[in-house]
């Protein structure tokens, strides 16, 4: 919760967002609160896990961490990494530079099928 804060993302634009539901999707993966993520709160079912990775799903882990989704991070978020490390940041994920051509958050979702469940 509360992954990006606008002390890390001082400017929170929505650069050429013109859709609506795109803007409120962007604002919930930016505070870490999605439903996918956080409805156990709701329900007081079990908080979910990763299938494939066995660790709490969080916001955090579904764009930078998960390795079963390690191609469509590299195919549509890139430009997201480290420059030495290559290591994925939330921060430029999630950042104006996330939705540059080429580079989109929401296509990173939406083949991983995650759209739907936010
Ligand atoms: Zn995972």
């Amino acid at each position: 919760m509360g992954e990006i804060t606008t002390s890390v993302l001082p400017d929170w634009t929505y650069t050429h967002i013109r859709d609506r539901r795109k803007q409120i999707v962007l604002a919930l993966l930016r505070i870490g609160h999605t439903y996918l993520t956080q409805k156990y709160l709701l329900t007081r079912d079990p908080q979910p896990y990763c299938d494939d990775c066995l660790v709490p799903l969080t916001v955090r882990h579904l764009l930078v961490e998960c390795l079963s989704l390690i191609e469509l991070r590299h195919r549509y978020l890139y430009r997201c990494r480290g420059r030495d490390s290559g290591v994925f940041y939330l921060s430029k994920v999630l950042g104006p530079a996330s939705l540059a051509p080429g580079h989109d958050v929401f296509r990173f979702q939406g083949e991983a099928g995650l759209l739907p469940n936010l």
